[in-house]
């Protein structure tokens, strides 16, 4: 089938080679030229394991194209939308005006029968309104809202292989669902679970599993601050409750907190609607937990700086941070708690020598006082502290005997409790953990 993506960042790009990757005929959209330029020329413009050799695969098969001209998607019947919902600037709730003008550049293309996909995060009661917008313009056209859960650093796997589809579809739109189901007919067929639910349970299915990841987050890193008031240890409570089937063991990490382009924002937009909705108790918990994940923050940075003779004693010294990206296997530095707590170590006059696998080109762009350097253990040459802060596998296989003959400091803070502690102190580390008491 021809279809169309329109945003060609992390969703829309590895969306539009997936789709391809299915034998449909795929254009991708943008309005960043530069971005249209590299993915045309097979280029991936972020870091993302897998997705090289899909985007040449695809692009050498004829299938996919990209291009910045809205006029090209007219011969598709149907336009997936993966533009980005960011932050408003002012304000905790989403900036819908790329979407808007996503389907504002849409509809003088759409033809007859045409289906719309929505795809990107977007705030309950977004979906019913574009879908009347788009059939005041094309009658015959119709609207699905189809969230997506794909995770940076699994982005391929997540769309071709998801844990499930879910179609947010309007009464009488059964034909445009079937349409959608052609497309996705060899990932349902694995099988997969496609769900169809209403339009507005389906924005809401998405917002509320990311509230719920956000809460898994912030309610272990609660128990860590509970932990550190008391000397329990907040990794070993994590074990024991995770082995609860009712709870589980994953997103009980404990250490630096979430961050990325979705959940912050997600539980931040999602709050502020239900505030519009008159629910102001519902959600008020989502508040709480996106400020008990930005204390995390302040509590590996004052780690570091205790490690190093306490309140003020940074300035002037030299500290090695270890990963910038958001996540380990990712170069996106969107609301980075690792490039955070790096901005802040520079505020404080630290001389900061940062290494990170793939994302110190955007992090410099965002935090120019930092220092580049080539390995983990260049980044800590002549370092009072090391603060790991990104849980990139590297850094969890480093030696630890050999990376401390280039540490003068021996001083280390596991912002994400992702080391062998005994093997670090053994090598004469010393060895701060957030929620986790002193090895002794
Ligand atoms: P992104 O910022 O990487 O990409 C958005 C793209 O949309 C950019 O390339 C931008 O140039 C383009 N764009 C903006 N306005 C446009 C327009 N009018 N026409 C065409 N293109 C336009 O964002 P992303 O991470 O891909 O996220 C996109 C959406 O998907 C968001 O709503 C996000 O919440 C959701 N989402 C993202 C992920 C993820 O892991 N990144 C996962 C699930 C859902």
């Amino acid at each position: 089938m021809k279809i169309s993506v329109i945003g060609c960042g992390y969703l829309g790009a590895v969306h539009a080679a997936g789709m391809a990757s299915l034998g449909h005929e795929v254009v991708g959209l943008d309005v960043d030229t530069d971005k249209i330029a590299r993915l045309q020329a097979g280029k991936v413009p972020f870091h993302e394991p897998g997705f090289d050799s899909l985007l040449t695969e695809q692009l050498a098969s004829g299938r996919l194209e990209f291009t910045t001209d809205p006029s090209k998607v007219a011969e598709a019947e149907v336009h997936f939308i993966g533009v980005g919902t960011p932050q408003q600037k002012n304000s905790k709730a989403a900036d819908l005006s790329y979407v808007h003008a996503a389907t504002d550049s849409l509809i003088p293309y759409l033809c007859e029968g045409a289906v719309v996909v929505g795809k990107s995060t977007v705030p309950v009661g977004t979906a019913r309104a574009l879908r009347s917008q788009i059939q005041q313009a094309q009658p015959s056209a119709e609207l699905i809202w189809n969230p997506e859960f794909l995770r940076e650093g699994f982005a391929i796997k997540d769309t071709l292989t998801p844990d499930r589809i879910v179609y947010g579809v309007a009464d009488g739109a059964e034909w445009a669902a079937e349409k959608l189901d052609t497309i996705y007919r060899s990932i349902i067929d694995i099988p997969t679970p496609r769900l169809i639910v209403n339009m507005e349970t389906a924005e809401l299915v998405k917002v509320s599993a990311n509230a719920f990841l956000a809460t898994k987050i912030s309610f272990i890193n609660a128990m860590a601050e509970v932990c550190e008031a008391t000397g329990g240890d907040i990794t070993e409570l994590a074990d024991a409750i995770g082995h609860d089937v009712r709870i589980g063991r994953r997103f009980l990490n404990s250490g630096l907190g979430f961050g990325g382009g979705c959940l912050p924002k997600d539980i931040r937009a999602f709050h502020a609607r239900s505030l519009e909705l008159g629910l102001d108790e519902s959600l008020d918990f989502l508040r709480l937990m996106d400020e008990i994940n930005l204390r995390r923050r302040d509590r590996v940075f004052a780690m570091a700086e205790e490690l190093v003779g306490g309140e003020g004693a940074l300035a002037g010294k030299t500290v090695a941070v270890w990963g910038l990206s958001f996540k380990p296997d990712s170069d996106d530095i969107r609301e980075s708690p690792a490039l955070d707590v790096a901005g802040r170590l520079v505020a404080a006059g630290a001389t900061v020598r940062a290494y990170d696998p793939a994302a110190m080109q955007n992090a410099i762009r965002q935090v120019p006082g930092l220092i580049l350097t080539e390995s983990p253990a260049e980044a800590a040459e002549g370092a009072e502290v090391v603060v790991l802060c990104t849980e990139w596998r590297e850094f969890r296989e480093l030696d630890p005997e050999a990376v401390i003959t280039r540490c003068p400091g021996k001083r280390i803070v596991d912002g994400r409790n992702c080391l062998d502690r005994e093997a670090w102190v053994r090598a004469g580390w010393t060895l701060r953990s957030p929620g986790r008491p002193d090895l002794a």
